[in-house]
């Protein structure tokens, strides 16, 4: 499907922010791990906060499938740059489709500005896959809830200024997914940002432990206003995150083919550019396939999503595939580049770092298999899932 009149200015005006603004000084940033405070500040001046948050909240009210080449272009620049979107947007997504009109009037308009960030607090020591074991605990006392507990890998936890706190209401629940509610908190007293936690890529910007000690935040601050709804409000946000993550990943191994295909062409061998020699054509070959492909499973998913459909399959689908493609085209980018794809002094060795992490994030690939094939199993009782599944 064609990409609308909009679409194609979006994905001009993110391109020329790319170029202009952050290729020059992503890898200087990412090495040193800095947080990209003025890139942060024009991607604020450029509206990307409020990209998905509606119109009459202030933002732009674009839908998954531009959002997702809004994704894929910034990823191709810096991947860092789309987490500190990703769950700022999530959780906006989630007060839109969940929250109280009063929550929707509160939060929306200041996340839209890009002025207050949000993190989503989900993951914790002993719990990450398995959200239903998380600890943290919020009680009710009188017009607040208290809340105690501990959260790993915050994206957004010291920079960003709202959280989405994932945690039980009812520790006693059976099953235990039905005691979760999600509370929202601002930076107060009993919120600590404990420590940014150094990690092997997706660096530059904050990846935290955060920890809750008493914490008060006000029980109109709970989501939607009804305890013990958190776990489904947090699994259809995280398909607007699946989405996010898989067209990172199409970002990132675009750029490693680009890299690939230029180097290809420019470094000679045995008398003639290496883009001559059949290895390096199958290699190239392959991960161009893949990488068209998986941006096509993106787009799919995403527009399924604009049609209002739960996407759970497709957004799992994505993000497999394209998380997989990501991880295989920035290995066979570095082979390549040979010696110095391993060096600092190209990004290839920063997509290399990087692809791991979509692997891993909105649920790991192990999980978006489980998630697939329950779908599967559950809609598509016939096998032609193809068919079925209108793909
Ligand atoms: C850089 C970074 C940023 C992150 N940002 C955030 C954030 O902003 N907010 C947040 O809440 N979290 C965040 N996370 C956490 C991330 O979502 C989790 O790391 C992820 O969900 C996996 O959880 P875990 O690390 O506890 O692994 P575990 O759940 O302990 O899993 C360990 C391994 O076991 C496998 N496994 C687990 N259960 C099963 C099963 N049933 N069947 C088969 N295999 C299984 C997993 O696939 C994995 O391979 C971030 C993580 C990283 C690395």
């Amino acid at each position: 499907m064609p990409l609308s009149e909009d679409q194609r200015a979006l994905v001009a005006t993110v391109r020329d922010f790319v170029k202009r603004e952050v290729v020059p000084i992503a890898t200087e940033l990412e090495l040193a791990d800095e947080y990209p405070h003025a890139l942060v500040d024009q991607m604020r001046e450029l509206g990307f906060f409020g990209a998905t948050i509606p119109e009459e909240y202030g933002g732009s009210g674009a839908g998954a499938e531009t959002y997702a080449l809004l994704i894929e272009e910034l990823a191709k620049g810096w991947m860092s740059l789309t987490g500190v979107l990703n769950t700022h947007l999530l959780v906006a997504h989630m007060i839109e489709t969940s929250g109280t009109q009063e929550q929707r009037e509160r939060f929306l308009p200041v996340m839209a500005q890009g002025e207050r960030r949000a993190a989503l607090c989900i993951t914790e020591p002993d719990a990450g896959t398995d959200v239903a074991a998380v600890k943290t605990s919020a009680v009710r006392d009188g017009d607040d809830y208290v809340v105690n507990g501990r959260k790993m890998f915050i994206t957004n936890g010291r920079y960003g200024s709202i959280y989405a706190i994932v945690c039980k209401t009812d520790m006693n629940a059976d099953p235990p997914h039905r005691g979760i509610s999600i509370l929202l908190g601002e930076k107060g007293p009993g919120l600590d940002v404990v420590r940014d936690i150094p990690k092997l890529g997706y660096r530059g910007v904050e990846t935290t432990e955060v920890a809750f000690e008493d914490y008060r935040t006000p029980a109109t601050n709970l989501l939607g206003g009804t305890e013990g709804e958190g776990f489904r409000h947090v699994m259809g946000g995280l398909e607007l995150g699946r989405i996010n993550v898989a067209a990172r990943a199409v970002g990132v191994a675009r750029a490693a083919l680009e890299a690939a295909m230029q180097y290809a062409q420019q470094r000679r061998t045995f008398g003639k550019p290496i883009a001559e020699h059949q290895a390096i054509q199958q290699k190239l070959a392959d991960m161009a396939t893949q990488v068209k492909a998986a941006h096509l499973l993106v787009m799919d998913a995403a527009r399924k999503k604009d049609l209002g459909q739960r996407v759970d399959l497709e957004a799992g689908m994505a993000k497999l595939f394209a998380s997989e493609t990501c991880l295989n085209v920035a290995t066979e980018a570095m082979r390549i580049h040979g010696g110095v794809g391993y060096t600092q002094d190209l990004p290839v060795e920063r997509y290399f770092r990087d692809a791991p992490l979509m692997i891993i994030g909105e649920g790991t690939n192990e999980i978006q298999r489980q998630v697939i094939a329950r779908n599967l199993l559950r809609h598509h009782s016939s096998g032609d899932f193809l068919f079925e599944a209108g793909l």
